[in-house]
């Protein structure tokens, strides 16, 4: 602490009064929280307090569920959990390289999982953050990781949103080159909440575009929206690409939307995020 930084600590009051009778907020509350977050976060990573849940992908086309993707879940920590806000936690403190290694790992695990139950056709889905391109030989981490679970390749997809691609544009590039040469598809998450070009989806080798729920939600009633998401529908069609519709609550979206075109959907209409157990009940009552 400087001289000054000291004095200023001083007439604040810092070594004689608790922060409660001063009823000010003087220090940097959001650093000491992070940093005893992260702790904790770690923690629950290497003792499986963390969890992903699995929420299903319907094929709109014949109704059958074709995949699931994977969402984190600290189900100790309480339902007021955000876990944007924890993902966000994780990018700040360094975290999330080891967070979506785990998320991977664990998504490999569900696939195997799913294997031994014969649904092989079933994909996971994890999504990344674009920080995880700094992660050395990630792809070849991946390569490793469904190795040592026996599933291949094709059983994993990977979701990143336009925002990744803003920041990182030439690694961005080369990882889903690679990720396909491996087997891998790649999704275009959250698409239409960026400001990125239509350049991207051309000049990617995205598989499919995921429409973000924001468009949906209020779909039946909002005319604006139908419009943009019939748009986007034909022009992934038009440009050789499935798109998925997330945040279908309930029927009356599911049908105006399998009317524009739509190949596979996923909401609280079908499921929330469940664990693996309960999701491997779920699909087991669908294919009866
Ligand atoms: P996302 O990848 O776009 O995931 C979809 C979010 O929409 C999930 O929120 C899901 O629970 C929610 N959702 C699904 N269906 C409906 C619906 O019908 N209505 C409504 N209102 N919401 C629906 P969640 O689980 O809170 O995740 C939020 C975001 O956090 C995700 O958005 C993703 O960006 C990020 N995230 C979650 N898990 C991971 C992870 O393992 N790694 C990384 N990097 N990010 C993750
Ligand atoms: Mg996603
Ligand atoms: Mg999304």
């Amino acid at each position: 602490v400087s001289d000054d930084g000291f004095d200023i600590w001083l007439q604040r009051g810092y070594l004689g009064l608790s922060q409660k009778q001063q009823n000010i907020d003087f220090t940097t509350p959001h650093i000491d929280m992070d940093v005893s977050l992260a702790a904790e976060l770690q923690q629950a990573m290497r003792s499986n307090t963390l969890a992903i849940y699995l929420q299903p992908i319907i094929n709109l086309r014949n109704g059958a569920i074709c995949g699931a993707e994977a969402l984190l879940r600290w189900p100790t920590a309480g339902k007021y959990l955000d876990i944007e806000q924890l993902i966000l936690l994780a990018e700040r403190t360094g975290l999330i390289n080891e967070l979506s290694l785990w998320v991977i790992d664990q998504a490999c695990l569900a696939a195997a999982q799913l294997n031994r139950q014969g649904y092989r056709e079933h994909t996971i889905s994890v999504n990344l953050s674009a920080k995880n391109l700094a992660i050395p030989k990630l792809v070849e981490k991946v390569e490793n990781t469904i190795l040592k679970h026996g599933i291949t390749a094709d059983q994993l997809k990977f979701e990143l949103t336009e925002f990744a691609l803003i920041k990182n544009h030439d690694e961005m590039v080369s990882f889903i080159s690679e990720l396909n040469k491996l087997g891998s598809k790649v999704v275009l998450d959250d698409f239409g909440t960026g400001y990125s070009s239509l350049n991207y989806l051309v000049n990617y080798s995205f598989s499919t575009i995921k429409v973000d729920k924001s468009f949906i939600l209020d779909l039946v009633n909002n005319t604006t929206n139908q419009v943009v998401v019939k748009t986007a529908i034909d022009m992934a069609h038009n440009l050789d690409m499935n798109i998925t519709i997330e945040g279908i609550e309930d029927q009356e979206t599911e049908k105006m939307l399998i009317k524009m075109g739509a190949d596979q959907g996923q909401g609280y209409y079908y499921s929330k995020a469940v664990p693996i157990n309960e999701y491997l009940s779920f699909i087991a009552s669908q294919f009866k």
